[in-house]
Order: C-alpha cells, then structure tokens, then sequence
C-alpha cells in the first residue's frame, strides 16, 4: 500500500500525514513534490520538499514521490539515501511523462542504489503497445525488474464511461501487461476514480483482480487540498478502505 497525500503543501499536512501513516502501517507514504498539471496551476513543492521525504525516513518510513526528469531523481537520492538506512525510497513517472530518453536516464540513476524502487503509470491514452514499449525503454536504462513497478491508473475517456470515471481502467490490458512483463502491478483508485465514492467503488471492482498494491490519495484534511481535493480519502476513509478490500479479498477465496 502507497498512501498519503496527492502533494506535500507544508509542514502541518506533512507531520499529520507521516503520523498518520505510520499509525496505518503503509508500505510507502506518498510526498509527492512535483505535479505535472494539465493546466497552469499549483505545480507542488519541488526540491524545497525533500526535507519532507528526509523527515518520513527518519520516522522509519519509506517515502515516494513523482519525478519529472533525471535531475529530480539525483536530488533525491543525494538527500534521502544517506538517511534511509534498510529502508525503501519509490519514485515513480506519471502518466503525462511519455518521453524515452526520460524514461531510461531516470532508469540509469534509479539502478545505482538496490533501495530505490521505480514505478512507471501507464500513458494517458488507450493503446497496449505504447505501455509495452515504456517498459522496454526503461528496462533498457538498466533497472532490475525486481525494483521495477507498474501502475494502472485508467486511461482517458473516449466514448464509452457508464460511471463517469475520471480515467478509465482496463483490468484486462492490465493483467495481460502483468502477466507478459512479470512485473508487479498497482492500481490506483484515486485517479481513475476522481471522487471519494468513486473510489470505494473502483477499488473494490479492482479488488477481484490480481493487483500487486494500490496507490490512494489520503489527506488529513481533503477540503483544503491544493491539488485532487474532491478524490483525497481522509485517514479514517483509508482505515475502511482497507478493511473493505480484505473482506473482499476473504470472500474471493471462500467462494
Ligand atoms: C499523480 O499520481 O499524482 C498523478 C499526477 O497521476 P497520473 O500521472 O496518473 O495522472
Ligand atoms: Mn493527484
């Protein structure tokens, strides 16, 4: 499970955030520092952030955070690698990110340190082939597919959405990619979704699927987030969340 919030805004929402996390026990706590936005807008903390992921690793935590470009990486992992101890840092490329060269150098620097761990979303539009070759570019950059991930988070609407999701999932082009690359896959609920409710449902539709994890979008206080206000769960939606998926992973079972 990687949770936390959409992006880090300042030291109030990180401190609640990292308590919070640690009280829920997740695999990695999400900081995102740069938000890559469809329109000009809150574009996220940037390297002034990394005292955050600096902080999380300090508490034990194993922080993650998008990164736009090879740089991102390096700054990083100057910062937090000295201070990460057997921990984990996850740093992954989002789905707007659709750039090779990118793609592999980010590889390159992320292969240096066996902690670092590197997840790619698939691309925004709707196309097999194209995520396929996402993989190869950045397994060509030299990362071990052990500390490589994939994300699922839907693909933009081009017709056919009866729920209205905000992206569009393809469970099947999903399990296809996870079953010919041998990688694991996460999902996430938050983007696909776009509202709390949509959330909940989506996960647990996603939850009869063999998905690896899940990335969600927790924020101590949803209302006043700067950015994905409307689909951030609070810490006690997280908590139900959970259980939600395990009753339904129990059920998967017995039936
Ligand atoms: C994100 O995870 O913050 C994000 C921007 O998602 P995506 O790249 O899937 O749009
Ligand atoms: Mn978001």
């Amino acid at each position: 499970m990687i949770a936390g919030p959409c992006a880090v805004e300042n030291d109030q929402q990180v401190a609640a955030s990292l308590e919070a996390a640690k009280e829920a026990g997740v695999d990695f706590v999400r900081l995102s520092l740069w938000k890559p936005r469809t329109k000009p807008g809150f574009e996220g903390l940037g390297s002034k952030g990394i005292t955050y992921m600096v902080q999380a690793a300090k508490m034990g935590l194993n922080p993650s955070t998008e990164i736009m470009i090879p740089e991102h990486a390096k700054v990083i992992m100057k910062q937090v690698l000295p201070v990460l101890g057997d921990g984990k840092l996850l740093l992954w490329i989002g789905a707007r990110n659709q750039n090779h060269y990118i793609q592999r150098e980010i590889s390159k620097i992320v292969s240096k340190d066996p902690r670092v761990f590197l997840m790619a979303k698939n691309q925004i539009w709707h196309n097999e082939k194209h995520w396929e070759g996402i993989v190869e570019h950045i397994l060509d950059g030299g990362i071990k597919p052990e500390n490589f991930l994939l994300c699922h988070r839907g693909f933009a609407a081009m017709g056919y959405n009866p729920h209205a999701y905000r992206n569009v999932p393809d469970y099947d082009m999903a399990m296809r990619m996870r079953e010919k690359t041998g990688l694991r896959m996460i999902f996430d609920p938050s983007h696909t979704g776009g509202s709390v409710e949509k959330v909940f449902h989506i996960a647990q539709e996603a939850n009869a699927y063999s998905f690896d994890g899940y990335i969600v979008e927790v924020h101590p206080n949803p209302k006043e987030a700067l950015s994905d206000a409307s689909q951030q769960l609070t810490w006690s939606q997280y908590k139900q969340l959970i259980k939600v998926l395990s009753q339904r992973q129990a059920n998967r079972f017995v039936l």
